[in-house]
């Protein structure tokens, strides 16, 4: 990265709508190649990290994956050192993060596999504070993007055009605006197709709030990041608690199927009361609450296949929220958003050699979409898992879905079948990670002794595990 900075940058002028994760690490890519770049918002940043209107998921739980985490450091050297001195936490993900899921703990042991907590805020001032540090970004707080600028009857992407009626020209345009995207609005009024949807629909909804992080705790704790997530298909409630800067707790509740966490105080805790385990409702209820519940509501995920589009305007680009957002209760959507700034970054590489940005479009709409495979299937075919959600099974989706379960419980015993899901839950392996022998095999002899003995006599249950060493 370091390398490509300092050479003589090969093209003009880049565009970015969406001064957010996506926005921010799509800029400091562009950066590298461009003599210029223009990174919009129609928000403003503040002097300090807090929560933004464009930007509502803020006042919630954000966690940052190990594949995430990498990109990021590699972009922006140093970032995490930095928030750990404003206070976020460097933990020993396999010692310090606890977590109940599929009816189990998951075992807990010393390792190198580190992970930072923080409030989403604070990485976000963080990260924006390098970029305003990058002489050719130019930052435009306030300025709202209204459509496309386009040439030879819309088949170039030229600019774009602000909601104040300036035209801004641009060799790129980067669409990073999230969710709530006008690209494929504005590529219509072009004469495009819409692209191929795919939605699978949970009615789920964040409520999260800050609280006081006690001197003493009320349940003794040697742990920093704590899930309760639910037994599918059984139950589908979770709850989070996170130590976060200014000793913080956020705490996150959420349901599916609109059983969402209620926004008043007695609601709030009564709900946690419903978790799978007790711990995070006996927390709450002796500590101080230091903002309101806020509410976020995620209906569905949802991926717009514009690698799928037979016709695609040269010179725009999308990236994160915009192309696929996720449900969030597996915390990958930072780190997606980082996965494709990477492969921007290396397809702009080839571009730079050759001096010419033509087929960058294409090649960055298919690769991007290999990016959120992964991460797409396994949060589809986890949500998939309760009756009650709307979308189409991927094939052996019942296998699958047995083999992970047993895959969850094993990993309340065995550190090395844990470790290894682990990095797929990182984002940093692919799937064959869970599927090679050394695992799969431990999985289906486990498998085979799940028919014959109950759950609470071969996995961790109940107990809140200590650590091994
Ligand atoms: C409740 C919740 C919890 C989440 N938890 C996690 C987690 O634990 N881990 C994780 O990795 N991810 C999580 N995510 C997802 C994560 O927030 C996003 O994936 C991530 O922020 C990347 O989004 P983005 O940058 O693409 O878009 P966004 O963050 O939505 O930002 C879009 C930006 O574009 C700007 N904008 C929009 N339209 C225009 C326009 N026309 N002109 C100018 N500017 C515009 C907005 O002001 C905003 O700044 C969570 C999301 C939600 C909703």
């Amino acid at each position: 990265m370091q390398n490509a900075q300092q050479k003589p940058k090969p093209f003009q002028r880049a565009v970015v709508i969406g001064a957010s994760i996506a926005g921010i690490m799509g800029a400091r890519v562009l950066s590298d190649y461009f003599q210029q770049v223009i990174l919009l918002d129609r928000d403003e940043h503040g002097q300090r990290p807090q929560p933004r209107k464009g930007t509502p998921q803020s006042h919630h739980i954000h966690v940052l994956l190990r594949a995430g985490q990498d990109i990021i450091e590699e972009f922006f050297p140093g970032c995490l050192q930095e928030i750990e001195a404003s206070g976020g936490a460097r933990i020993d993900a396999h010692h310090d993060f606890v977590w109940h899921h599929f009816g189990v703990w998951k075992t807990r042991f010393e390792s190198e596999a580190v992970m930072y907590l923080f409030t989403r805020p604070l990485l976000e001032y963080t990260l924006f504070e390098r970029l305003r540090q990058i002489s050719n970004i130019e930052i435009r707080e306030r300025t709202s993007v209204a459509g496309f600028l386009s040439s030879d009857g819309g088949r170039h992407i030229t600019g774009v055009r602000l909601s104040d009626g300036e035209s801004l020209q641009a060799d790129l345009v980067l669409d990073a605006s999230g969710r709530g995207s006008r690209t494929v609005a504005w590529l219509e009024e072009l004469g495009y197709d819409r692209p191929p949807l795919e939605e699978t629909g949970v009615d789920l909804a964040y409520v999260s709030r800050l609280y006081r992080r006690p001197a003493t705790d009320a349940v003794p704790r040697d742990w920093r990041f704590l899930l309760h997530y639910p037994h599918s298909p059984h139950t589908w409630k979770s709850g989070f608690v996170m130590d976060v800067e200014e000793d913080r707790w956020i705490v996150s509740l959420n349901g599916y199927f609109k059983d969402h966490p209620p926004l008043d105080h007695n609601g709030f805790v009564d709900f946690a009361r419903d978790l799978t385990r007790p711990d995070l409702h006996s927390m709450i209820t002796a500590a101080e609450p230091l903002t309101d519940a806020i509410k976020f509501t995620i209906p569905r995920n949802s991926w717009r296949h514009f690698e799928k589009m037979g016709r695609f305007p040269s010179g725009l680009i999308l990236i994160g929220d915009a192309v696929c957002a996720l449900n969030p209760i597996f915390g990958q959507g930072m780190s997606v958003a980082a996965k494709e700034a990477l492969v921007l970054h290396r397809l702009l590489l080839q571009c730079a050699r050759r001096n010419s940005l033509a087929g960058l479009e294409h090649r960055a709409r298919k690769q991007m979409a290999r990016v959120i495979g992964l991460p797409w299937f396994l949060t589809i075919c986890l949500d998939l898992h309760y009756p009650q959600t709307s979308g189409k099974k991927p094939l052996g989706h019942g296998f699958l879905m047995w083999y992970i379960s047993r895959l969850m419980e094993l990993s309340s015993s065995s550190p090395y079948v844990y470790g290894e899901f682990f990095k797929v839950l990182m984002l940093k392996n692919g799937l064959w990670t869970i599927l090679k022998p050394t695992v799969s095999l431990r999985v289906l002899a486990y498998g085979v002794m799940s028919f014959l003995v109950p759950l609470a006599r071969r996995a961790n249950t109940d107990t809140l595990p200590a650590p091994a060493r």
